[in-house]
């Protein structure tokens, strides 16, 4: 086992590895930038170091700074949360060739997976279910619409370099197929460097669901079952169940199987997440995760298995530690992400909180770093924090995350929780009935 994991992360999820590493008895390093030099895994980590001023690119995502943190404490493994480093295979290499263990899968598999077309053919030779569309990249506009022809419209122009949504755009018919190109192709130029493209059968009212993997890299593999992440506003998440609600339990089971084999076969080493598309009873991969999720907890919640403790026994060469038999359901398990943001605009929120009172009781988890007098710097993401909330049936979930919701105060700052306030009293909401739309067609975006 490591003796001291350095946590290349800020924030909650700093905080959620911190505690896997104390419970493991492992040594644990934060690093942090100045803004935040307040930071509660700054304060609860063995030791810190100051990695650099507030922008992430000098300090979260600066690798000459990460190493030198390294080198200084003695870390035998960096553990690099989501977000910033988690999916830089250049990142996991460097630590590699330095000796010390990137906790995540290997460089290839990261690569892999990284870019949309490569995860696409890897996952339909895995034996995965995948969106129809082009075999690979698309070039010219002819090429598009002869394309397009055979997939039927509408169809959608993704770039194979996409992330967050952008790069992607929907051709309803032939006459759209120019624009769609040349949009898609210099938003992608613009945001990632790389310009290439790639069409598939536009789905027009599909759910998202996920399964969740982890494997040991020896050939062992489980999958830990569905998540859905439908309720999304500009393709971010708000709002995540487990088990995913609109799939029947045999479906489930079948496509978590799938995903395992699939990783099985790869050899996959770490914690993943297949990410699919799901409409009329059909799953249809989109891209795979190949780090820890913001929305791990309601798995852990309805598996009883700590994913991250798992990522860091896997990473030290141990095998699972669990078994696709042990792996068992229980009950329903909901999160939602409290932001710093107007909960009606939703522009950021930045500032001191004045007052923090987390839900509590049974069935509660709440994943965050804040504190009362805590000042939320500008520079980084909005999420504050996390509430999971458990229930045997999906109906006592629901009625817990209400009363939970109700109870939850953070005052100074302005949060999504009046946005949660009125969702969890939303019949379609309450009904399970929605689909990856939903949300921005409540907030009038569309
Ligand atoms: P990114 O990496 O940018 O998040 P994804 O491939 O994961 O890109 O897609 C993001 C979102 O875009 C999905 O959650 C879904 O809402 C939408 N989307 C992607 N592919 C399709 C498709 N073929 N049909 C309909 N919507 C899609």
């Amino acid at each position: 086992m490591f003796s001291k994991v350095l946590i290349a992360n800020r924030g909650e999820i700093a905080l959620r590895i911190l505690r896997a590493c104390k419970e493991l008895g492992i040594q644990t390093v934060a690093v942090h930038s100045t803004a935040d030099a307040n930071a509660m895994h700054v304060r609860l980590a063995d030791e810190s170091v100051c990695i650099g001023p507030p922008p992430a690119r000098d300090s979260y995502l600066n690798i000459p700074q990460i190493m030198a943190a390294c080198e200084i404490t003695g870390a035998d493994a960096v553990h690099p949360g989501y977000g910033f480093l988690s999916e830089n295979a250049r990142f996991a290499q460097i630590l590699n060739e330095h000796k010390i263990t990137f906790i995540g899968p290997s460089a290839h598999h990261i690569e892999i997976m990284g870019d949309k077309i490569t995860a696409k053919k890897t996952a339909v030779e895995l034996g995965i279910p995948v969106v129809p569309g082009s075999e690979g990249e698309v070039k010219t506009e002819a090429e598009a619409k002869v394309l397009a022809g055979k997939i039927g419209y509408p169809v959608l122009i993704k770039a194979t370099a996409g992330g967050g949504g952008r790069g992607m755009k929907v051709a309803h018919t032939e006459l759209d197929i120019g624009v769609a190109l040349a949009t898609a192709r210099s938003e992608a130029k613009a945001a990632f460097g790389n310009d290439s493209v790639y069409i598939e059968k536009y789905l027009a009212k599909p759910r998202h669901i996920e399964v969740q993997v982890m494997g040991d890299g020896q050939g062992n593999a489980v999958h830990l079952g569905t998540r859905d992440c439908s309720l999304q506003r500009r393709h971010q998440k708000v709002w995540e169940e487990a088990s995913a609600p609109s799939v029947p339990p045999e479906q489930r089971e079948e496509i978590g199987e799938i995903c395992a084999a699939a990783m099985r076969k790869l050899k996959y080493s770490g914690a993943g997440t297949i990410e699919f598309l799901y409409e009329n009873g059909e799953f249809y991969f989109i891209e795979m995760n190949t780090r820890l999720q913001v929305e791990h907890p309601v798995t852990e919640r309805i598996t009883g298995i700590d994913i991250v403790y798992e990522q860091i026994r896997v990473a030290s060469g141990e095998k699972l530690s669990i078994r696709q038999k042990d792996v068992q359901f229980y009950g329903h398990a909901i999160e939602v992400r409290i932001n710093a943001e107007d909960p009606q605009t939703f522009t950021p929120s930045p500032g001191k909180i004045s007052f923090y009172h987390p839900a509590g009781g049974v069935g509660v988890r709440v994943d965050s770093a804040v504190y009362q007098g805590y000042s939320i710097p500008p520079y980084y993401d909005s999420l504050i924090g996390k509430l999971i909330v458990y229930g045997r049936t999906r109906h006592e979930c629901l009625q817990r995350l209400r009363r939970s919701i109700d109870e939850f105060v953070v005052d100074g700052v302005k949060t999504t929780l009046p946005l949660f306030q009125r969702l969890i009293r939303e019949p379609d909401i309450i009904a399970g009935n929605y689909d990856i739309h939903w949300l921005e067609k409540y907030l009038g975006m569309k």
